[in-house]
């Protein structure tokens, strides 16, 4: 039996100790001595993840299964941002996460937008005779750049060079990390050059416009029915439009994708005869059986079926 005064030691250590945890998760570091990092979305999450490995502990401000575009921060995610060692986020494209930063003062920012060479795509559409049409209300550049797997390497070496400075110690496991990261990288885009060269289709039609970088790299067209932000919706005109689009090319494929609300492009699909399929942006995980690299191969065979390549 513990004597009165044990007990009271023991319960007061009881209650201490909770106060103890959630402090030192809010404290820079953690208590294991690994680096705290915060990514705001997926792809972003992906590269600190694999870069950082065992010596660091990697959240996403965009919840899994979310659509990143349009996310919301509760008061303890934007404190959450104060508090990491690195922050990896891309500014201009979620702006309540752009507001967070706005008010913290995080040691280290990785911004991608800064070393990911972003570019205002849709200037070209509309050059070759589409439209101008009222679905497109985004100014900034195009913020899908993670879906050009050569985009990627400038954000991964970016991160490694920022955790190296946090944390010298890892310097040569950021550097391997990064590199095997990047050698995945350019295996994949080997894999798209290849498997997208020869095709009896150029044109692919997709719920919003998040394939232009895609696009642009491996000589395709995309024809968004929505625009850069996946919540806008496409107007009666825009619907005719790619109608239009589709006969006069002879797409078989409307694309959909997993985070959004399908209902627009499969309705179109129905509407005009031609196949419904998946053309995943890897804006976050539907399925964490998942993970960038499958669902960038899925979306490559997707692409192949869709375009006729041989
Ligand atoms: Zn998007």
């Amino acid at each position: 039996m513990f004597s009165p005064p044990r007990r009271a030691v023991a319960l007061a250590a009881a209650l201490v100790a909770p106060l103890l945890a959630v402090s030192a998760c809010s404290s820079s570091g953690g208590d294991d001595g690994a680096v705290d990092v915060l990514a705001s979305f997926y792809p972003l999450q992906v590269v600190a993840q694999e870069v950082g490995g065992d010596r660091v502990d990697v959240g996403s401000l965009t919840p899994p299964g979310a659509e990143p575009h349009d996310v919301e921060l509760s008061p303890a995610q934007v404190a959450s941002v104060d508090g990491a060692d690195l922050v990896v986020y891309q500014s201009g494209f979620q702006p309540a996460v752009d507001d967070a930063l706005a008010q913290a003062s995080p040691e280290h920012v990785v911004d991608a937008t800064d070393v990911a060479d972003l570019t205002t795509l849709r200037a070209d559409e509309d050059a070759d005779g589409h439209t101008e049409d009222d679905g497109h209300d985004h100014d900034g550049p195009d913020p899908h750049f993670w879906l050009d797997p050569t985009r990627m390497p400038a954000v991964v070496d970016a991160v490694a060079d920022a955790l190296t400075e946090i944390d010298p110690d890892g310097a040569e496991t950021y550097r391997a990390n990064a590199e095997a990261l990047n050698a995945r990288f350019a295996a994949l885009d080997e894999a798209y050059t290849t498997g997208l060269a020869t095709c009896e289709q150029r044109v692919f039609v997709t719920s919003h416009e998040a394939f232009g970088y895609l696009a642009q790299r491996y000589g395709l067209e995309q024809v968004g029915i929505s625009g850069i932000d996946p919540e806008s919706e496409p107007s009666p005109a825009r619907l005719r439009e790619v109608g239009e689009i589709v006969d006069a090319e002879g797409v078989t494929t409307i694309f959909f994708e997993t985070l959004a609300s399908p209902k627009v492009a499969q309705t179109l699909a129905a509407d005009l005869g031609v196949e419904a399929a998946v053309l995943d942006p890897i804006e976050g995980l539907a399925d964490d059986s998942q993970d960038y690299f499958s669902i960038a191969e899925a979306n490559l065979d997707a692409l192949r079926v869709a375009l006729s390549c041989s």
